[in-house]
């Protein structure tokens, strides 16, 4: 069946408050697309526990966080449609069909996956849901027919995979399923403050949405810059410098920041003087987010309530597909 208009689908992982490398790298284009296309937003509890199995209250409190987050930074329940991926579970069903259209190696080959392998020290081997993750997330992708993605560059391989599995259940079961297309944002690994390649919420390298004015102050105030800068007249380096990017990302004036960039090569601005402008700005930019996340927090059943409508309606849709590929299996028994 033809749609009517692209269809986006997104989601984040509910292990910690969203932070800047979210704005930047997703949620920012996520509040553009919202308003020209049918936009799902799934909260990936499952996916969050595939590495979080021994501590699922964590998960479960980030559900209601991730969502504040979501309403606070602008997402429209009444454009986009934010689902709990748990109270999906067409979703695991279709992971299900999905596993037999992926191969060990595959997965093994992940590069975001093996990163994160490395990262994560599992004690007493790696869980097989952690390693198929990127099936279920192909599920998430395919079950509402999505055709764009807009993710950070970590996600590209997990895109690809999804590809290769619906041109797979395409062949062998007939016409289906939509291949989707990432979408990256000019900002697709924001680093960490830690000066880390990408900002995480597992590496505690990450200014939140959340976090208040102090913090973020004295997030910036001990951010790593350059680290063969030792006076403030040495001249430093403005690439790979995160307090730059995040200026570059956020700063909407960007003649002051074109300034601030040849005095620093030159020597001839202190790196406080730079974190000044950066907290300014990122407070700035913070504040009405606070605002309206404090104005929703007062009242929790409304909001959870935002997720239920939202998780009924994605698994209309979710239903719908998962009927099609049974039928497209011969599966559709009664
Ligand atoms: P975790 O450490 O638990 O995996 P995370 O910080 O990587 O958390 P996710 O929920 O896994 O966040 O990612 C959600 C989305 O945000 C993905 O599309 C991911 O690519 C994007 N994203 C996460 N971190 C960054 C970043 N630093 N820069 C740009 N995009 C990012
Ligand atoms: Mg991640």
């Amino acid at each position: 069946m033809p749609q009517a208009k692209s269809r986006i689908l997104t989601g984040d992982r509910p292990t910690g408050p969203l932070h800047l490398g979210h704005y930047v790298g997703s949620l920012k284009s996520r509040l553009e697309l919202q308003e020209k296309y049918e936009t799902y937003v799934l909260i990936a509890d499952i996916q969050a526990l595939t590495d979080n199995f021994d501590n699922p209250q964590k998960v479960s409190v980030n559900v209601y966080e991730v969502l504040l987050d979501y309403l606070s930074i602008g997402l429209d329940p009444k454009k986009t449609i934010i689902a709990v991926q748990s109270a999906v579970p067409e979703i695991a069903e279709l992971t299900v069909f999905f596993m037999n259209l992926v191969t060990l190696g595959q997965l093994e080959q992940n590069p975001t996956v093996k990163t994160e392998i490395e990262q994560k020290h599992f004690k007493g081997g790696i869980p097989l849901g952690f390693l198929a993750y990127p099936v279920s997330q192909a599920a998430d992708i395919a079950i509402f027919k999505a055709n764009l993605v807009p993710v950070g560059e970590d996600q590209l391989p997990m895109i690809e995979q999804t590809r290769e599995i619906v041109r797979r259940f395409n062949r062998y079961y007939g016409q289906v399923l939509i291949e989707p297309e990432a979408l990256l944002s000019k900002f697709p690994r924001l680093p960490g403050t830690d000066g880390k390649e990408k900002m995480s919420k597992s590496l505690g390298n990450a200014i939140n949405l959340c976090d208040d004015a102090k913090t973020v102050e004295k997030k910036v105030r001990g951010m790593y810059t350059d680290p063969a800068r030792v006076h403030a007249d040495t001249p430093g380096n403005v690439e790979g410098n995160p307090v730059f990017t995040y200026l570059d990302a956020l700063d909407s004036d960007q003649g002051i920041v074109e300034e601030l960039k040849t005095r620093y090569r030159k020597g001839t601005v202190t790196d406080a003087e730079v974190k000044e402008r950066l907290i300014k700005i990122l407070n700035d930019f913070l504040d009405p987010i606070r605002a309206r996340r404090a104005s929703f927090a007062k009242d929790k059943n409304a909001v959870m309530q935002i997720l239920a409508d939202g998780t009924a309606r994605a698994r209309k849709v979710a239903a719908q597909t998962l009927a099609e590929v049974k039928h497209a299996m011969g599966m559709d028994y009664f």
